[in-house]
């Protein structure tokens, strides 16, 4: 798939939300944490397309970074 690591299959795109909070929590001695908004948000993989060599040959895939660096693929 063109949306994952080629190595580990992890996704480009991971979501979940973000939450904006106001206030002193209590452990701070206040009286508490008021959530004053929620959005969406989405972690990007760090990576990028490149040719790499596999075992079914010479090929143009997605590598994740951390697979890039742990030496599991060999940029052609
Ligand atoms: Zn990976």
């Amino acid at each position: 798939m063109a949306s994952e690591c080629a190595s580990c299959g992890k996704a480009r795109r991971s979501v979940g939300n973000r939450i904006t909070r106001r206030g002193l929590s209590k452990l701070s001695g206040g009286i508490g944490l008021k959530t004053t908004g929620i959005t969406r948000r989405t972690w990007k993989l760090n990576g990028r397309k490149m040719r790499v060599r596999t075992a079914e040959g010479v090929r143009n895939a997605w590598i994740c970074m951390k697979c890039y660096k742990a030496g599991k693929y060999q940029k052609v």
